[in-house]
């Protein structure tokens, strides 16, 4: 199991940071250069930008940006060094392809832009340190690992295209592992689902070891959103689902399918059985949890034992689906009744 809490300060790099305030301006272009050093990852932030836009131990030589410019409209690949529009002229760098820039206003705080970078660097360093296992150990360490990304599987704001990259990044990966691997989760703390998932605990609507399927019932319930169906395909590329722990505690993961997007405008991939990694993530959470933390997880503070291997328990833990004694299906009647 591995969790990134590091702090990181950086800027937005390239010549559209405008307005950024002097404490932040040190770090410009730190992009470019810093490295995340973890065991043998030594890779720059910039080099795992490059990794996500390719395949797993290919990165890509260069990333399609976007001209910021208004009116210029042209979609040019650009390398690391960074080039001129070949339309306007406009030097492009390769992070432009975050549109982080976008953020940063004379009436925004620069907070807003910043956090947007924090999700990229996390995203990043999760490509690299999967990346390192995926080269180095696919075979033992890749498939008995955790990633669990604090917050969902998601991106957020201008720079939500990297969804799509992370996706195709980690399907390829994928299929290109012995097994269900790689196995990885975001954990959600905060927001709608949450609420709705601790309200269905609260009144024992949801019993330990249930999971519910959050298909377009569940969500135009949670989101009251209009189109149901359409809801995260922008955003998101792993699958929510509500989980009941054995001993109670409510977690809200996302899960990335193997092939084909959690979300469409069609209402996506809602069913457990498209998530061949599904059970064993659910056999971690049972296994770690906290007592000082609601609905924690703790890496290396497993409740009882050491978790097994994901690949061990997939095969030994969860009969069916759904567990307990709620119609939990997609088809099934919603919660509540
Ligand atoms: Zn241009």
């Amino acid at each position: 199991m591995m969790r990134w809490s590091g702090s990181w300060t950086g800027t937005i790099a390239g010549s559209r940071c405008k307005n950024v305030r002097p404490e932040y301006s040190p770090s410009v272009k730190r992009f470019r250069t810093k490295k995340i050093e973890v065991n043998r990852l030594n890779q720059t932030l910039l080099g795992l930008l490059f990794l996500l836009h390719g395949t797993p131990g290919t990165p890509a030589t260069t990333v399609r940006v976007n001209c910021p410019t208004e009116d210029c409209n042209r979609d040019v690949p650009v390398p690391a060094a960074g080039v001129e529009c070949d339309a306007c002229g406009l030097p492009l760098f390769p992070t432009d392809v975050l549109r982080i820039h976008e953020e940063v206003g004379d009436e925004t705080r620069n907070e807003s832009a910043l956090g947007r970078l924090m999700s990229v660097v996390e995203l990043l360093v999760l490509v690299g340190l999967a990346t390192l296992l995926w080269e180095q150990s696919r075979k033992e360490l890749l498939p008995t690992t955790l990633f669990i990304v604090d917050g969902p599987l998601a991106m957020y704001g201008p720079p939500a295209k990297l969804r799509g990259r992370a996706l195709e990044y980690f399907q390829a990966m994928g299929a290109s592992t012995p097994g269900d691997g790689p196995y990885l989760c975001g954990i959600e703390k905060t927001g709608t689902m949450v609420d709705f998932a601790r309200q269905l605990a609260r009144h024992e609507v949801l019993i330990p070891g249930d999971l519910l399927v959050c298909d377009a019932d569940v969500i135009a319930r949670v989101t009251n959103a209009g189109n149901a169906l359409a809801y995260g395909k922008e955003t998101y590329w792993g699958r929510k689902f509500i989980y009941r722990s054995r001993d109670g505690r409510v977690i809200v993961p996302t899960v990335m399918p193997p092939a084909g997007a959690p979300y469409d405008s069609q209402g996506g991939q809602p069913d457990p059985d498209d998530y061949p990694t599904l059970r064993a993530i659910l056999d971690v959470i049972d296994r770690t949890g906290s007592s000082m933390y609601v609905d924690g997880i703790i890496p290396g503070q497993p409740r009882t034992e050491r978790p097994r291997s994901p690949s061990a328990s997939a095969r030994t833990s969860y009969g069916s689906w759904p567990r307990g004694g709620l119609a939990l299906t997609p088809s099934g009647r919603p919660p509540g009744r």
